[in-house]
């Protein structure tokens, strides 16, 4: 079994409008994927950079697990994902050797995603997501990202206005605006040494 490449790192940030004008205005990155995870009471927006992406995380819910590392730790690197290409093989090779983890076994999210954290108290810090693509998960996106597309085909001011529409729909609905399949079990501080 191999690590293939960063998947991708998270950022929280208390405002995800302010974090993406950064992220798309200065840096000129692009949002490909936005949408409410509802478990995590998290608004998600990934940014491709290269063959990883940044997430951004904004908590909605005050008494989140995410809000309460934010208000603890203010914004800053929430974990980083690795891609393997047999996670039950390494998670029972990470177990042989004691490492600490969150997940002991594959968590699927709703998409078919096949993730499990390892606890920081073990890779010096840093939360780490495993996480092994899934066919159906690659369908799954590609169907967000052509909403997410249309969504935000305006360009330039119209976009970022479409932007903070659509994240205002997000923060304000209650239900899966675009689908759940980024349904991604963000530790909360607890987790966190
Ligand atoms: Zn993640």
């Amino acid at each position: 079994m191999t690590i293939k490449r960063i998947d991708h790192i998270a950022i929280v940030v208390p405002d995800i409008e302010q974090a993406q004008s950064f992220y798309e205005g200065a840096l000129g990155m692009k949002v490909a994927h936005l949408e409410r995870v509802e478990d995590q009471q998290v608004i998600v927006a990934f940014l491709p950079a290269g063959e990883s992406e940044i997430e951004l995380v904004e908590p909605l819910e005050e008494s989140s697990g995410v809000a309460r590392y934010l208000t603890k730790r203010g914004p800053g690197i929430h974990h980083i994902a690795l891609e393997v290409d047999d996670l039950t093989a390494m998670l029972a090779r990470l177990k042989a050797q004691n490492v600490r983890l969150i997940n002991e076994e594959p968590t699927i999210g709703s998409g078919g995603k096949k993730i499990a954290f390892i606890h920081p108290e073990s890779t010096f810090g840093v939360l780490v997501e495993l996480y092994e693509s899934t066919p159906e998960e690659s369908t799954l996106r590609a169907g967000a990202l052509d909403d997410l597309r249309a969504r935000l085909s305006l360009g330039g001011r119209a976009a970022s206005a479409a932007f903070s529409g659509f994240v205002r729909s997000l923060r304000e609905s209650r239900s899966h605006e675009v689908s759940d399949k980024e349904a991604i079990p963000l530790p909360s501080e607890d987790h966190i040494p």
